[in-house]
């Protein structure tokens, strides 16, 4: 059932570019958004590029409401922590979003449950809106455990959030089988997830924040499928891996997101 509130969330496009584009090469394509997305009025627009284009995306992108997100960050403010970046390094650089709990984060670089509830406290309190990434293997959506696993991810990474601070979280559903893949998830298996989502949310937090919390879909979301995915009830808004690295493309899937 969607409820009245549904449609006062605002739509939220986020692109993580992963490790791509130098921050010469970055140039063109923030360029490139800056002048497609200048008219762009009832969605936001994160960007996140790598940490080596983070001041020169914050430059390029000031005055336009275009923001700009990290796609990763250490729980620590600072200290002894080789080669990691502290949300206070991030706040200073513009940064006002950071994607946590990327399953290729979870995957290639072992990263715990542990962690990433700790990074999601620590952006909360360094002031970034953490875009917490849930998803399940091919294998549990398999065996029927999708709901087991997305439950787990975000019963550890949101433990020790109350009511007041879970409206300031952003959920990315991102099934790990559809990352990279060019496999979408149908519009139907995604909703389905999203309302799942949605009711763990209102049975911890409560109505109110099951209303205004934004769950965004990611996994080969492009223009050819924005629209249908973008308008189902529960998806607030998408987190685009690969094709944000086209800005004609990603223009296009703000444009399916923008709602009359
Ligand atoms: C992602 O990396 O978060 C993602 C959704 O990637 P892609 O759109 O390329 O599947």
């Amino acid at each position: 059932m969607e409820s009245m509130a549904t449609k006062f969330r605002q739509p939220l496009i986020v692109g993580n570019w992963k490790m791509h584009r130098t921050p010469s090469e970055a140039r063109v394509l923030l360029n490139n958004l800056k002048e497609k997305l200048l008219e762009v009025i009832g969605t936001a627009v994160v960007v996140c590029p790598p940490y080596t284009v983070l001041s020169v995306a914050a430059d390029i992108l000031e005055k336009t409401s275009i923001q700009v997100g990290a796609q990763n960050m250490c729980w620590e403010r600072e200290g002894a922590f080789t080669g990691e970046i502290s949300p206070h390094m991030l706040r200073d650089l513009y940064v006002t979003h950071v994607i946590l709990g990327h399953s290729e984060r979870r995957v290639h670089f072992h990263e715990t449950l542990e962690q990433i509830r700790r990074k999601v406290l620590a952006a909360l309190a360094g002031g970034l809106i953490p875009v917490l990434c849930v998803g399940e293997t091919a294998e549990e959506r398999e065996s029927n455990q999708q709901n087991v696993a997305i439950d787990g991810q975000l019963l550890s990474a949101l433990e020790g959030i109350d009511g007041e601070t879970i409206g300031d979280v952003v959920i990315a559903y991102e099934p790990v089988w559809a990352i990279g893949t060019g496999k979408t998830a149908t519009p139907t298996i995604a909703q389905e997830m999203h309302d799942h989502i949605r009711r763990f949310i209102r049975r911890r937090f409560g109505e109110e924040a099951a209303q205004t919390i934004h769950i965004l879909y990611g996994g080969s979301m492009k223009a050819a499928n924005a629209g249908e995915l973008l308008s189902q009830p529960d998806i607030d808004g998408g987190l685009i891996g690969g094709a944000s690295l086209d800005a004609a493309e990603f223009a296009a899937i703000v444009a399916c997101a923008v709602r009359p």
